[in-house]
């Protein structure tokens, strides 16, 4: 905690969010946390992107490298974002960098910071996020590089869902499969305690309230949660359970599983395969697309029943959530198919009329937040989620008493 204070620059907190071929980063000034820049590096390794955006959405950079100069990995993309940051956003310091990290276990409620000891540990969790907990731990050790001892915070997941019952959060297996860590960890935690923390602040009359929240993007799931506390989630071990997503299945019966392996024969790649990146939209529209957009604009027949599978598995998996806390006040869409579409939003909330939801069609097809008519015996609302702001929020408050400890010690 030893970063000198430049008086001349904004001090400044550094977002990332480390993928397996991309580092997303957002830059946000520290005294109000408004944004400054966002931007990512696709393509690690292989043909690699740089683009920057400003708030307005203003391009600020955009370069496509050619193979032999493309960054070959984490560290030296980081270093690509930091030169950028020394040369063209000069007036700003970084004070601390916050992470965003897929999976902490069943011992990380909060925010951490990071020293060699988590590191160790979040290490530890890789069985448990194979997919994306090791690209998460490479940006941190590249940042770490980077940036010597500038503080950094590792903001989990799976953090929101840890005040979830046992009930919610065990499986009806042997209770030794819970101690050894087989749990339902749920995951977008960090977009369902910004949508929270939104209600709270600008949307009070409805905070605390029972809500359902359902973060419907490329990767979806709903989250129950009552007095301002997660109580259930639709994804569980891992981000494959809950509802049918771009290319993930969502929930299967695990004997379809022990048929492929017992029967055909198939193996651990094989299944995982099938179920992250062959299935959910994309399976059931016969390979046709992962992408809403796509799909609602298709005539195919595939294409439709895509769509009425997924419509149908958000209102099941609302209502269940509904069953789990006795009682329904506020239904909240977020994530990109949640935010932008309005065809999927009216056909979940028109399923819901049977148990009080009455839609205001026009604050559907606008800007509106409120979509459901003053008379509506549950609210709808529709929040944009902002993970990268929850994460820098975070970064800023532990830093920031870090800092007060050490001042005060
Ligand atoms: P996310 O992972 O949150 O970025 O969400 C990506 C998903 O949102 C993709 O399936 C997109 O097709 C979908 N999406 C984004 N904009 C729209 C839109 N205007 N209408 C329908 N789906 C959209």
């Amino acid at each position: 905690m030893s970063t000198q204070l430049d008086t001349n620059r904004i001090p400044a907190i550094l977002v990332i969010n480390s993928g397996s071929s991309s580092i997303k980063f957002a830059v946000f000034d520290d005294s109000d946390l408004s944004e400054l820049v966002k931007g990512q590096i696709d393509g690690i390794g292989s043909h690699a992107s740089f683009k920057v955006k400003s708030p307005d959405q203003r391009i600020q950079e955009a370069i496509t490298w050619p193979l032999e100069l493309a960054p070959q990995d984490h560290s030296a993309a980081l270093k690509i974002i930091l030169d950028w940051l020394h040369h063209d956003l000069s007036h700003i310091q970084i004070l601390a960098v916050g992470h965003r990290v897929v999976h902490g276990g069943p011992k990380y409620f909060e925010p951490v910071l990071i020293n060699d000891a988590v590191i160790h540990e979040l290490e530890s969790f890789y069985a448990l996020a194979p997919l994306h907990e090791p690209h998460n731990i490479a940006g941190i050790k590249a940042a770490r590089e980077v940036f010597g001892d500038v503080p950094q915070i590792a903001c989990f997941d799976t953090a929101f869902h840890r005040s979830q019952s046992f009930i919610n959060d065990t499986y009806a297996l042997p209770r030794a499969f819970y101690e050894e860590g087989v749990r339902r960890y749920g995951f977008h935690g960090l977009s369902y305690e910004y949508i929270n923390s939104y209600v709270q602040q600008y949307l009070p009359a409805y905070f605390g309230k029972k809500t359902v929240v359902a973060h419907l993007g490329n990767g979806a799931s709903l989250c129950a949660i009552e007095h301002g506390h997660a109580v259930a989630t639709t994804m569980g071990f891992s981000p494959l359970d809950g509802i049918p997503m771009g290319s993930r299945s969502g929930q299967v019966d695990p004997g379809v599983l022990l048929y492929l392996m017992q029967y055909k024969q198939w193996d651990a790649q094989g299944i995982s395969d099938l179920l992250y990146k062959e299935s959910g939209l994309k399976g059931l529209s016969g390979g046709l697309s992962n992408d809403m957009r796509t799909l609602e604009a298709s005539s195919a027949i595939e294409a439709k029943e895509a769509i009425s599978y997924f419509v149908q598995h958000v209102q099941q998996e609302i209502l269940s959530l509904a069953a789990v806390m006795q009682g329904l006040g506020v239904v909240i869409f977020t994530g990109g198919i949640g935010e932008n579409s309005i065809f999927i939003r009216g056909q979940v909330m028109q399923g819901l009329q049977w148990v009080g939801v009455e839609v205001d069609e026009r604050a559907n097809l606008g800007d509106a937040a409120i979509l459901s008519t003053t008379s509506s015996k549950i609210i709808c609302l529709r929040i944009a989620t902002n993970e990268e702001l929850m994460i820098a929020k975070h970064t800023h408050n532990l830093s920031t008493a870090l800092l007060t400890c050490s001042v005060d010690a």
